[in-house]
């Protein structure tokens, strides 16, 4: 499907509409019991999340084969992610079929899925520790910048591009991960106080849900207080994986809303980036907390990751852009997955990028098209799919520019090795030819 032509017209129908509120966590031998009630109760989704695979087999029960709990066993010993997952997420996970399951992709890896990395993978792909001029802060393009206050998530994501940082230490990786810090927060604001060119900060992650009501205040009022700065956004995948905390932690949404109430009162932004990849992921509980914050105006967008097998498909990325744009989410950005370790099987093809971006186009309005990016290896920040200098299929090679962002300097970006040409494959696996593919690709590029 994914490779669909976009030449003939997408098909879709009234589907996206329709959101599930069907009392699905009963499916779970585990929960089986568990009223709607406590299912809503941010506190019980939080101290029922699943955090070790000991737990998986205790609450799935006789739900999921022993070959395949050999799997999730087996898939610890590859992981660069810790598993936490909230109850809400496991329990739409089809577990009649969880080889296949988007969500199950997304959080709970299996051994069986690895591949080998790339050979120009890196662990920090995007160079965003190079470009940081003081801890917790990416400071890449002129007038916009990355902090991220904490390394920890309600959930954590298999094709994370922070698993150099998020969360804790796995078999593969380890990792000094922070908890909220004020003193580097403050030598954070400091720095940001003498750049005036900089308008706009992206408090990122790890995940805004994590930080306190106090947290939320102490960063928002602060960067708000900053008179260049006219934007900030809290990057949260929390209304995706964990609904239920906009609708019943009233400290920490009140929290929000008072950052938001100051930013309107100083005539800047405050906004919410979200990170919905599947549709299986849209309930009515999504809907219910889009309700929340529409009713106290704020704007949501939202940034999903292209993956195998989760969304690389033209009808599960129409249906996803037309649900997210129902419950008042404005699909902002599909990312091009990064090309960080654990993640091979998840990343497409850039051909099937640009394929996708051609057949979502038209679907609906223009500004809830999601624009397909790259975000560049080595840190040329995010390009749009076919804005690429030259790209080499055969071999997979892609040449960039960031006359912006870095000017004169030239980025590839290598599509997974298992869809190439299997000659091209044999080339690769060839530790001497590497060099020469990029070299013969820079020289067909003109570069
Ligand atoms: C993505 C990103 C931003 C924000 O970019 P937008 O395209 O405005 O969403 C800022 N800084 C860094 C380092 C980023 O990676
Ligand atoms: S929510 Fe974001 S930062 Fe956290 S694990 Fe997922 S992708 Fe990584």
């Amino acid at each position: 499907m994914a490779n669909k032509k976009a030449t003939s017209p997408t098909k879709f129908g009234l589907e996206h509409r329709n959101f599930r509120d069907d009392e699905f966590w009963k499916q779970i031998p585990g929960w089986a019991s568990v009223s709607r009630d406590e299912f809503a109760d941010h506190k019980w989704q939080l101290k029922n999340s699943i955090t070790k695979v000991e737990q998986v087999e205790k609450i799935l029960g006789k739900r999921v084969s022993k070959d395949f709990m050999a799997d999730i066993v087996q898939g610890q010993h590859y992981t660069p992610m810790n598993i936490r997952i909230t109850p809400y997420v496991f329990s739409l996970i089809n577990w009649d079929d969880p080889a296949n399951d988007p969500l199950r992709k997304q959080f709970l890896p299996i051994g069986s899925q690895y591949l080998h990395d790339h050979p120009y993978y890196k662990s920090d792909s995007l160079a965003e520790d190079e470009d940081s001029p003081v801890p917790l802060l990416t400071h890449r393009y002129r007038d916009k910048v990355l902090f991220l206050p904490t390394t920890i998530c309600p959930v954590y994501c298999n094709y994370c591009t922070r698993s150099r940082i998020i969360g804790g230490s796995t078999e593969t990786i380890q990792k000094s991960t922070y908890g909220a810090n004020q003193k580097k927060w403050d030598d954070v604001f400091e720095y940001l106080m003498g750049r005036p060119e900089v308008e706009d900060v992206v408090i990122s992650g790890g995940d805004a849900y994590m930080l306190t009501p106090d947290q939320i205040r102490y960063i928002g009022k602060n960067l708000l207080e900053i008179p260049h700065i006219r934007r900030i956004r809290y990057a949260t995948k929390g209304i995706a994986i964990f609904p239920q905390k906009i609708l019943t932690d009233d400290a920490w949404f009140n929290a929000l809303k008072e950052v938001h109430f100051l930013g309107r009162s100083f005539g800047k932004q405050v906004v919410i980036h979200t990170h919905f990849s599947s549709p299986q992921e849209i309930t009515k509980w999504s809907q219910r907390a889009m309700d929340r914050l529409f009713q106290e105006n704020f704007v949501v967008r939202n940034q999903a990751v292209l993956q195998e097998g989760v969304n690389n498909d033209v009808n599960i990325m129409v249906k996803l852009t037309k649900q997210l744009e129902w419950i008042n989410i404005q699909p902002y950005y599909v990312y091009l997955h990064d090309m960080v370790p654990g993640c091979e099987h998840f990343r497409t093809t850039l051909k099937e990028a640009e394929e996708l971006e051609k057949a979502v186009r038209g679907t609906t309005a223009g500004f809830n098209t999601p624009t397909f990016v790259c975000d560049l290896p080595g840190g040329g920040g995010k390009r749009h799919v076919a804005s690429y200098e030259y790209y080499d299929e055969e071999m997979g090679v892609s040449v960039w520019k960031a006359p912006n962002v870095k000017p004169g300097d030239v980025f590839f970006y290598c599509d997974p090795l298992h869809k190439l040409s299997e000659k091209a494959q044999k080339r690769w696996s060839d530790e001497n030819e590497w060099e020469k593919i990029i070299n013969e690709v820079k020289e067909k590029a003109g570069i």
